[in-house]
């Protein structure tokens, strides 16, 4: 059989530890025999990183803008301890805050949702797709301890010195205090990020704040998503069949619990951390969990959520057969595939995408599995396979569709 062939290359950010061997076995297992793949290839690994000054990251999110679509392996962001392993010139940015910073995207997280991984919330039977705002709010806060009575107030010193102020509290004894900000310009990206993301997947979006209590905070949050949407998307979302909702933040907690998902929930800052931890765990494991940037002006970089596996890491690097699951990996590959060839009318790719994943699917549902779902699923006599073994199973599904 001829191999698909691809016409723009894909831009292809390699990292770390276990997740750099899936990497390698995912490539010689499941793309390179079906697919002459095109890629552009940059090492995030922490030694090219350190070597190049971190030159290497900026270069690959200069691609992604370039070709418009990339995939990533999960990469190290080094803290005290990787700075003397890798005996490193310096502690490195995280490479995800790096790209995010160059494509000022937005980060959509999606559960793979398969029978047998059940999630605890019985109803969710679609998954649910958080996006989370990734500027200020309480991470750009400054605050203070107030060691006593006193006035607190905010102060705005326009560009010509004119002052205006707002009382926060007059302090009586001791306490605390936060300043906290946004920019309208981050929450127009995020908005267009999600409305762009729900019109690409044909799922309903929801948005949600505490506008009732924060009139001029969250409520600019509320109006800037109205006034975009009135004037940019109304028509393409009654086109496609979606909608977009807005609710109070304590609303649509409570929807989504009683909801059976299959939409995208965007959250502030601070909400999406939260709340993208309670779904991802109550839809069943990190290691089944996508991960999308979207940027506004329409480039996209895909990855598994989870980290580089590090534990696994060493058991390998000792000789030790080690159990990771791939999945979410792989589905970094599929969606990259996918939307390469959606941009590039190339029909066969995004079949081989579909493919893949129903293949991925299919034999978790037979019962053949990695360690870590095995620990977690209803199925019965299931077969534990290695990390090599479940992608070679994967392959082996594959053929038969
Ligand atoms: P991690 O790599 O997500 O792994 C934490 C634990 O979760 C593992 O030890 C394992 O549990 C389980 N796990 C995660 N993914 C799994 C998979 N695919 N298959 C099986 N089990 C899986 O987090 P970490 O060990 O805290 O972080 C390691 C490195 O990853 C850090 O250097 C961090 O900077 C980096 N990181 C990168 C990204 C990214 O690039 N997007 C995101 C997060 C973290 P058991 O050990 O119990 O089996
Ligand atoms: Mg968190």
């Amino acid at each position: 059989m001829d191999k698909i062939k691809m016409t723009t290359p894909l831009v292809e950010m390699d990292g770390d530890e276990m997740t750099r061997i899936l990497w390698q076995y995912i490539k010689d297992e499941l793309l390179t025999p079906y697919i002459d793949l095109n890629t552009e290839y940059y090492d995030l690994g922490l030694e090219k990183r350190n070597e190049t000054d971190d030159q290497i990251t900026v270069d690959s999110a200069n691609a992604t803008k370039k070709y418009g679509v990339a995939v990533k392996c999960a990469t190290i962001t080094p803290n005290a301890a990787r700075v003397k392993e890798y005996d490193l010139k310096e502690m490195w940015k995280s490479p995800n805050g790096t790209i995010r910073a160059i494509l000022d995207g937005t980060v959509f997280r999606a559960p793979i949702v398969v029978k047998g991984i059940e999630p605890c919330v019985k109803n969710w039977k679609k998954p649910i797709t958080i996006a989370r705002h990734a500027y200020g709010d309480v991470y750009k806060g400054s605050e203070m301890k107030i060691p006593g009575a006193g006035k607190v107030e905010l102060v705005y010193t326009d560009e010509a010195g004119n002052e205006t102020r707002e009382l926060v509290h007059n302090f009586t004894g001791a306490g605390i205090v936060q300043g906290m900000h946004n920019i309208n310009k981050s929450i127009e990206s995020f908005a267009r990020s999600c409305f762009n993301y729900a019109l690409d997947t044909k799922q309903d979006l929801w948005f949600a704040t505490k506008d009732t209590i924060s009139k001029k905070y969250d409520h600019t949050f509320k109006d800037i998503f109205q006034e975009i949407y009135d004037n940019e998307y109304a028509g393409k979302f009654e086109a496609a069949g979606i909608e977009y909702f807005y609710t109070l933040i304590d609303d649509a907690v409570a929807r989504v619990m009683k909801s059976e998902g299959g939409y995208i929930w965007a959250c502030k800052n601070y909400d999406g951390d939260v709340m993208s931890d309670m779904v991802s765990s109550a839809f069943g494991s990190l290691a089944m969990m996508t991960s999308v940037l979207v940027s506004p002006d329409g480039y996209y970089e895909y990855e598994a959520a989870h980290g580089t596996v590090q534990r696994h890491y060493y058991k390998h690097l000792a000789g030790e057969e080690t159990s990771t699951n791939s999945v979410a990996t792989i589905f970094a590959w599929t969606g990259a595939l996918r939307k390469r060839g959606e941009l590039d009318g190339n029909k066969d790719l995004m079949e081989f995408a579909d493919k893949l994943e129903k293949a991925t699917l299919a034999t978790i549902e037979a019962g053949k599995m990695t360690k870590d779902l095995a620990l977690i699923t209803s199925l019965e006599n299931v077969t534990v396979l290695n990390s090599l073994d479940f992608i070679r199973a994967i392959r082996a599904t594959m053929e038969t569709l």
